[in-house]
């Protein structure tokens, strides 16, 4: 039996997560991802490990999601593009009629890039979580290592580096029109109003939209 590389939860359909199109979400492991975000909904949504679905059973859920209307699937995660068998699942939606649209924390921009060029893709959401700079201040470092690995002794090479690889990722995104990408950026309690200006200057001429933060048990 052939095993897709997404987890048998139920699949939600939702007018909310690309503005306007009615959605559903696949999602890839959950516990795979280079980021501990404060906060995580999808890690706390599904804490325990999870099978992943047959081809057989997604192909039967994605034709009862064509019936409900659904016009996009999301591939949500973890972190979808350090799943090993992404670009196969990807087709596989692609060759039942979707357009996918995968989520990305932004950290590893060949795999973006890979993907585009295969052509297997039709957007990404990508999360700005924090400022991109080439110099950050003790502070700062302190409340971001906070925001994406909720906690704050670690080495500052993991700020640089987050901050070096979504840089790349948003100047491969800029260059393709692709439909169905979006910019995201959560308003972590954290996170002043002097960061969200810089975010929002950052991404300027791209869609880009601020999400409200909701504790996970709120
Ligand atoms: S990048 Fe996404 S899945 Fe990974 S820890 Fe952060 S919020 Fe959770």
């Amino acid at each position: 039996m052939d095993f897709s590389p997404f987890i048998d939860v139920d699949i939600p359909v939702t007018f909310r997560d690309h503005p306007g199109v009615q959605s559903a979400v696949l999602y890839t492991e959950i516990n795979l991802c280079n980021l501990n975000c404060y906060q995580c909904h999808n890690r706390y949504a599904y804490s325990e490990k999870k099978e992943k679905m047959t081809y057989q059973k997604l192909e039967e859920k994605i034709s009862m999601l064509k019936l409900l209307g659904v016009e996009l699937i999301i591939v949500s995660g973890g972190e979808p593009t350090l799943e090993k068998n992404l670009k196969e699942g990807l087709k596989f939606i692609k060759s039942l009629g979707f357009p996918v649209r995968v989520d990305t924390n932004g950290t590893n921009p060949e795999v973006v890039q890979q993907l585009i060029e295969e052509r297997v893709v039709d957007g990404f959401a990508v999360d700005v979580k924090i400022p991109i700079k080439d110099e950050y201040t003790p502070q700062e470092l302190e409340r971001f290592k906070t925001i994406l690995f909720s906690k704050a002794d670690l080495d500052d090479a993991v700020i640089y580096n987050y901050s070096k690889k979504l840089k790349i990722t948003i100047e491969i995104i800029r260059k393709y029109s692709l439909p169905y990408t979006i910019f995201r950026t959560v308003e972590y309690p954290l996170l002043l109003p002097e960061d969200r200006n810089e975010i929002k200057k950052l991404l300027e001429s791209l869609p880009h939209q601020f999400n409200p933060f909701y504790p996970v048990e709120g």
